[in-house]
């Protein structure tokens, strides 16, 4: 059977609909939500994540839709939707294991159909850099049969679920594409962490949480804290070296961010030399220590050409009352008193305050209007 017109002009018109998406959230919501409506013999589709991080290797599912309405998304901020639920709730726990085991055999694959228990599974990857692959899962209700690759043989008349699974990969391609293009967008060129761009996004996303709710969190010990870190006497290193070796640098001490902080830490290249770092559900305390033993790892980091780098770190909790510039302001002003104190340390803007080492920035909310 072949597909109608309106029906190949209706997914035309939705593939469009999917390019003019500008983040990753709504593109993976947009992208199954599409799948789901145009092809009734779909069961399910789950976006796995499979990330290299040194000689690990984790897979984890990302996003999940069924057809019976259960979904999640795992990046997303609220609890309901932690990945530990999709298992249970959707992918049920032996076909991700069988489906975990058959990406991990052959991570290299672009493209595989596995039976598991009974139901017929399309793996496809849909994008890949350094460290992290994504795998398009779509579970079929009826089996399929057809050739992998088929490529379209005007010779062969393929029947419906041949067709559907060609137009499935068109459609995977154009989201492959296109989520990587917008991935493009947030990160900086140079060093692969996120832009300025993104992080103006992220913190928003952060201050749009309810005060109140954030409030909670810090009285909890749960609270994000944001750190800035730049680098020290930098401009002597591209005065000295050159501004090749100031990239390495920059290039290097980006790496040893990755390798350091944890996957769910934020990084972000916030302008030349200069570095954030957003950490969720920690407290303050143990944020400083993570800092400093970053720092002394930094120290102690043997740059090529260079040897010895140093960084000075300014760092603030989100308390529910700081606006977006407020919190940088605060982490600045920290940062500040340690570059004008020696350089090479870690400033807590609440620490400084309190000690009466620098002056309070007094928030917006805190000022009556009459
Ligand atoms: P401090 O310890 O007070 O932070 O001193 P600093 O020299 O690190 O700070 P300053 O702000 O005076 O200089 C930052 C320098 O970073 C100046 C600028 O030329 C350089 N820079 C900014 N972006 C880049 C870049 O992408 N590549 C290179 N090589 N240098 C950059
Ligand atoms: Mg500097
Ligand atoms: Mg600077």
């Amino acid at each position: 059977m072949q597909y109608s017109t309106n029906h190949c002009r209706e997914i035309l018109q939705k593939s469009a609909q999917l390019t003019s998406l500008r983040d990753e959230e709504s593109l993976i919501r947009a992208f199954f939500e599409i799948m789901m409506g145009q092809f009734d013999e779909l069961q399910s589709i789950s976006l796995f994540k499979l990330e290299r991080i040194h000689k690990d290797i984790s897979l984890t599912v990302e996003a999940f839709q069924d057809r019976n309405s259960i979904s999640g998304i795992a990046a997303s901020e609220s609890d309901v939707d932690a990945p530990e639920h999709l298992d249970e709730q959707g992918l049920n726990k032996d076909i991700f294991e069988r489906l975990q085991q058959a990406i991990l055999n052959n991570p290299e694959l672009d493209e595989n159909i596995e039976s598991v228990s009974g139901n017929d599974f399309l793996i496809k990857k849909v994008n890949q850099d350094k460290q992290i692959t994504y795998f398009m899962v779509y579970q079929f209700s009826e089996s399929v049969s057809v050739e992998l690759h088929n490529e379209s043989d005007s010779t062969v008349t393929l029947d419906k679920s041949a067709s559907s699974i060609q137009l499935i990969r068109y459609l995977s391609d154009i989201y492959s594409n296109h989520q990587l293009l917008i991935s493009m967008n947030d990160k900086d060129s140079l060093t692969g962490l996120y832009n300025r761009k993104f992080f103006d996004r992220k913190m928003n996303q952060l201050l749009q949480m309810n005060g109140h709710l954030l409030r909670r969190k810090v009285e909890n010990n749960h609270a994000a804290c944001l750190a800035i870190l730049d680098i020290d006497h930098f401009k002597r290193i591209n005065d000295t070296f050159g501004h090749l070796y100031g990239d390495e640098v920059l290039l290097h001490f980006a790496q040893q961010m990755q390798k350091f902080f944890r996957d769910d830490d934020w990084l972000f290249r916030y302008g030349g030399e200069e570095f954030v770092v957003i950490l969720e559900h920690i407290d303050i305390s143990s944020v400083e220590k993570i800092l400093h033993r970053f720092r002394t790892h930094i120290e102690s980091y043997n740059f090529p050409k260079v040897d010895q780098v140093t960084i000075s770190i300014g760092v603030t909790q989100f308390d529910g009352h700081a606006l977006q510039n407020e919190m940088i302001d605060r982490a600045d002003l920290a940062l500040y008193y340690i570059k004008e104190h020696g350089r090479n340390n870690v400033g807590c803007y609440k620490k400084l305050v309190n000690d009466g080492l620098i002056q309070e920035i007094v928030t917006e909310d805190d000022i009556e209007l009459f």
